[in-house]
């Protein structure tokens, strides 16, 4: 297993379509088990606001610290639990996790903690009746109040089900916020708009990896900053690596940012507040 220099240092497993179902039932089977063993990890993302860096938001991302394979990431795992089953379980102990931390996070005296934690939350999860009881849950087991989460869905998991749109609506009225991730990637973006109860658009890092440059898709990014003015949404550019989008981000109109430039995942993202002012 060998890290990766300037990417994230993990990718163990055989790519996703090269799997059979064997493979899944495999990792399905041992993903049980590192739950229950402590295995899986949350590290946590800075959202900052633009220009000031000053932290707004922590978007949890999931870690497999594998006794033997060491740290895997969550596309080579989170796509199987998908298909089995799993991510059902695994969602609701990444939801209770996510909100203790940012508990204690909370209770820790002039700790400067993140005013609120961004969950993933995945296509079968928001298609299972559960999902609203099990965020309910989540934050009052915690203390802590609804607008301090938000959920990210994609617009292809809010596609997939009819039954998608009335839990966002549910969590919407109980006052969590949504987040709609990767947004420009999916089937329907602007469909969804009409119809989904977002608080957030997450412009997709394809769009920000170009922006600098200038070319369609900064004009595509330079447009979704619009688009989510126009509807009352702030907008969160994603996949932020470089001064320079930043700045141009900033020019754009974008009031929110997150990415690598700002901030690694990790456990106790509080210190990149002072990283970015030094
Ligand atoms: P996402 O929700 O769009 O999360 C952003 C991903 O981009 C993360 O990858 C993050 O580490 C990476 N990233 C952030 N800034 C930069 C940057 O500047 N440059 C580059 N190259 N990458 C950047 P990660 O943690 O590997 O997660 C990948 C995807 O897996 C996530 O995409 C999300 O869809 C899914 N995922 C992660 N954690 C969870 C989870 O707890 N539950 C569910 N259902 N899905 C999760
Ligand atoms: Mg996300
Ligand atoms: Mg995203
Ligand atoms: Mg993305």
């Amino acid at each position: 297993y060998a890290a990766k220099g300037a990417g994230e240092p993990y990718r163990w497993y055989v790519a996703d379509f090269d799997r059979g179902a064997d493979e899944d039932a495999r990792i399905g089977a041992e993903l049980r088990t590192a739950m229950d063993a402590g295995h899986l990890r949350l590290v946590y993302q800075p959202i900052v606001e633009l220009p000031t860096g000053r932290l707004v938001a922590v978007e949890a991302l999931v870690r497999w610290h594998h006794p033997e394979r060491g740290v895997i990431g969550p596309a080579d795992f989170i796509p199987v639990a998908e298909r089995d089953g799993t991510i059902v379980e695994l969602g609701a102990w990444i939801l209770r996790e996510a909100c203790r931390q940012l508990a204690i996070w909370r209770a820790e005296p002039g700790s400067g903690a993140p005013p609120r934690v961004t969950v993933n939350v995945s296509a079968r999860q928001l298609a299972r009746p559960g999902l609203v009881d099990t965020v309910r849950d989540a934050l009052t087991v915690n203390g802590l109040p609804a607008a301090s989460l938000t959920v990210e869905v994609t617009e292809t998991a809010v596609f997939e089900s009819g039954r998608s749109v009335e839990a966002l609506h549910r969590l919407d009225e109980m006052g969590v916020r949504i987040a709609l991730d990767d947004f420009g990637t999916g089937h329907s973006s602007l469909t969804l708009l009409q119809t989904v109860p977002a608080h957030a658009l997450k412009v997709d890092k394809s769009f920000v990896d170009q922006v600098a440059a200038g070319g369609r898709p900064a004009v595509i990014a330079a447009t979704l900053i619009k688009v989510a003015e126009g509807l009352g949404m702030s907008a969160v550019a994603e996949g932020v690596e470089t001064a320079e989008q930043a700045a141009e981000l900033h020019r754009l109109g974008y009031q929110l940012a997150q990415g690598y430039y700002f901030g690694r995942p990790t456990e106790n993202p509080r210190s990149a507040d002072a990283a970015l002012a030094g």
